[in-house]
């Protein structure tokens, strides 16, 4: 029997044109993270972060769900994945609209043959799942949008432990804001997101680096071929640094490790470990 362990993110650029305040997104990641960890007590790994997840892309001071940003063309797609350790399965929708909660999209392809769909094809897929059409637009990011403003960052991330040991991750994102139509974010892929019977991991920073360093499918084999959590987390990103890329991770070990690194400060994050919580 394993103590749950949990850790979530608000992404790396909750900041951005400061349409958000620090200690606002301090108090709601803080709330968010107790009530997944009850959540996390009460049932296991892949109940917990769904829940969080929505509980985060439902608060529109993040760039995922409600509040997600536009990208150049003022609409905005959005993508999330989730990925099971125990079953070593992934699935994500990418660039999905008009939807609530893209994660809980990406939960329901966990159970179909194809897992990963695209696009308007992803929609069309949550209108035949029941999801009903919502419009996730807020007044601060179309005053962005307005205001031309490109970004560089912005997502929402959840890792659990269960008692059973099985590892969870998912991560959720609006994209970079002013991005070209149809551009591909880290987030509903392996790099962004991944988790396996070792390791959970939830990246955020500039996608394209994310995916170029194959970040979070990297940490976890690491871990599964003998490192420590802290070793494989500071190793790999200390190979991104060499490339002066801006990203950072949380992540959880099967042997209860918990652990953040970045190469850029502005990273939003609280994690629970049974008899603690913390916000940074
Ligand atoms: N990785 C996300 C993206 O590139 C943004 C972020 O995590 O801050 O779309």
């Amino acid at each position: 029997m394993k103590i749950p362990k949990l850790i979530i993110h608000g992404g790396a650029g909750s900041l951005e044109g400061n349409v958000s305040k620090k200690e606002d997104l301090r108090k709601s990641l803080k709330n968010i993270c107790q009530l997944t960890y009850k959540k996390l007590l009460q049932t296991d790994a892949y109940s917990a972060v769904l829940f969080g997840i929505c509980q985060l892309e439902d608060d529109p001071l993040f760039n995922a769900g409600t509040g997600s940003k536009l990208q150049n063309d003022g609409r905005i797609r959005m993508s999330a994945g989730i990925m099971d350790g125990e079953k070593n399965k992934f699935s994500g929708v990418i660039n999905i609209q008009n939807i609530k909660n893209p994660i809980l999209v990406a939960d329901k392809l966990q159970f179909e043959k194809h897992t990963i769909i695209a696009g308007d094809k992803a929609t069309q897929v949550a209108r035949d799942f029941g999801f009903q059409q919502y419009n996730p637009l807020v007044q601060k990011r179309w005053d962005e949008h307005l205001r031309l403003q490109k970004g560089k960052t912005g997502t929402v991330g959840v890792v659990a432990l269960d008692k059973n040991g099985n590892i969870v991750a998912g991560t959720s994102t609006g994209g970079i804001g002013g991005e070209i139509p149809g551009r591909v974010s880290d987030s509903p892929t392996v790099a962004g997101n991944f988790a396996n019977k070792f390791a959970g991991i939830s990246a955020t920073g500039i996608g394209e680096q994310i995916v170029n360093s194959g970040t979070a499918v990297k940490i976890a084999t690491r871990v599964e071929d003998g490192m420590d959590l802290k070793e494989a987390v500071n190793k790999t990103i200390d190979d991104a640094k060499a490339f002066n890329y801006e990203f950072g991770v949380i992540s959880i070990s099967h042997k209860g490790e918990i652990c953040v690194d970045k190469t850029t400060d502005s990273i939003f994050y609280s994690w629970y470990d049974g008899e603690n919580i913390d916000v940074f």
